[in-house]
């Protein structure tokens, strides 16, 4: 069964949809990541899962309850937040232990529960410190162990890296990541940061104002996007889009300004398709020694280009190679000395199934 479940909830503010009928499911031991621009209802999602959001419509169950009821500190939740407000004039024990106090947990017990956090957290030896005597990743670490001393059921983080500096948010995903592992905590975690999101989640859902457009794990919706919107926040995509044709063996395809596209999904005749395509999964030949498909092996797409524009970056060269139906980005990975000069006749090779039909 699912830990949490949020069922066909909704949140409106006058005519702006925060949230809207949105399903998903979370479950044991999994770290969950919410991943979207900013104002794509992550928060709002994450606040009707505490409590602090009441839903216009829809439920949220928790170990298959409703717990519509059920107040926030009664739903057995951990949270920590991007201004992780410690108290100021508490030593780092006495804002661990506080959640245990709220609950009435005698002082002489609180403490070995709290020197249990600590070493979680790796903090040990600090616990008389002032949260100013500490430094940012410290002080989030701090949170961390305070929302989870109670041993809850979900853990709740909202961009609680965001106001740390690209260096140490690096080093605190790792950590936040084994400390999880640890617990075995069925977590659910807010980000913008799709890097952050790929590289922690077991899965993700990425939403669009308020609407979950898809949930998968990372090489899921990183490689087989469904939508456009989720193929460009996710990294760069290449689209093309044109009138669907047949292809040979079953293959889709779309005449593209007069070049056949394949891609290995079934197209519905008669529209419009829509083809993603990740940078990295050309591989650039140039257009003198490129054979003509000799229709032997599998079906590759092969297409004619310009080399427009070249970035390079040492270990990669990120290309704007202009073919018949417009630009395109291609990311090389510097394997060969071989690079491409502006101007460069080259033929891209690419295989349908890198290909992904999006709506
Ligand atoms: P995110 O966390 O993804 O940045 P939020 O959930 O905070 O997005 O917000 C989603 C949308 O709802 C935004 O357009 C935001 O401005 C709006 N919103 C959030 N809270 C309120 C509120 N209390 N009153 C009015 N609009 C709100
Ligand atoms: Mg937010």
């Amino acid at each position: 069964m699912s830990v949490v479940e949020v069922r066909g909830a909704s949140k409106y503010y006058g005519e702006l949809g925060a949230m809207v009928d949105v399903q998903i499911t979370f479950g044991e031991g999994e770290f969950f990541g919410l991943l979207g621009p900013s104002g794509s209802g992550k928060t709002t999602l994450l606040r009707t899962i505490a409590g602090f959001i009441e839903p216009d419509k829809g439920q949220i169950l928790i170990d298959g309850k409703d717990v519509s009821a059920v107040p926030v500190h009664r739903r057995d939740i951990g949270m920590v937040f991007q201004n992780y407000a410690l108290f100021p004039h508490m030593s780092v024990f006495d804002n661990i232990a506080f959640g245990l106090s709220v609950r009435g947990v005698a002082a002489k017990d609180a403490g070995p529960r709290v020197a249990e956090m600590l070493a979680l957290v790796r903090l040990s030896g600090l616990e008389e410190r002032r949260p100013r005597q500490l430094s940012g990743g410290q002080q989030q670490r701090v949170a961390l162990a305070r929302s989870l001393i109670t041993r809850p059921r979900v853990l709740l983080l909202d961009e609680p890296l965001g106001a740390l500096d690209k260096r140490l948010r690096q080093e605190m995903q790792v950590e936040l990541k084994q400390i999880q592992r640890e617990v075995g905590i069925t977590t659910i975690f807010v980000t913008h940061d799709q890097e952050e999101a790929l590289t922690l989640s077991d899965r993700v859902a990425i939403l669009n104002e308020g609407r979950v457009v898809q949930v998968g794990t990372p090489s899921e919706v990183y490689e087989r996007p469904n939508s456009a919107f989720t193929a460009n926040f996710l990294g760069d995509a290449n689209l093309l889009t044109g009138p669907v044709t047949a292809g040979p063996n079953g293959l889709g395809a779309i005449d593209w300004h007069g070049e056949r596209i394949l891609t290995a999904d079934k197209l519905a005749s008669g529209g419009q398709a829509t083809l993603a395509v990740r940078p990295e999964k050309f591989r650039i030949e140039a257009a003198e020694v490129a054979p003509a498909d000799s229709g032997e092996g599998p079906p590759r797409n092969r297409l004619r280009a310009t080399i427009t524009r070249a970035v390079y970056s040492g270990n990669a060269t990120t290309y704007r190679a202009s073919a018949a139906g417009g630009e395109l980005t291609v990311f090389a990975q510097n394997r060969t000395a071989r690079l491409y000069a502006i101007g460069a006749a080259v033929t891209l090779v690419w295989s349908p199934e890198h290909t992904v039909p999006v709506a």
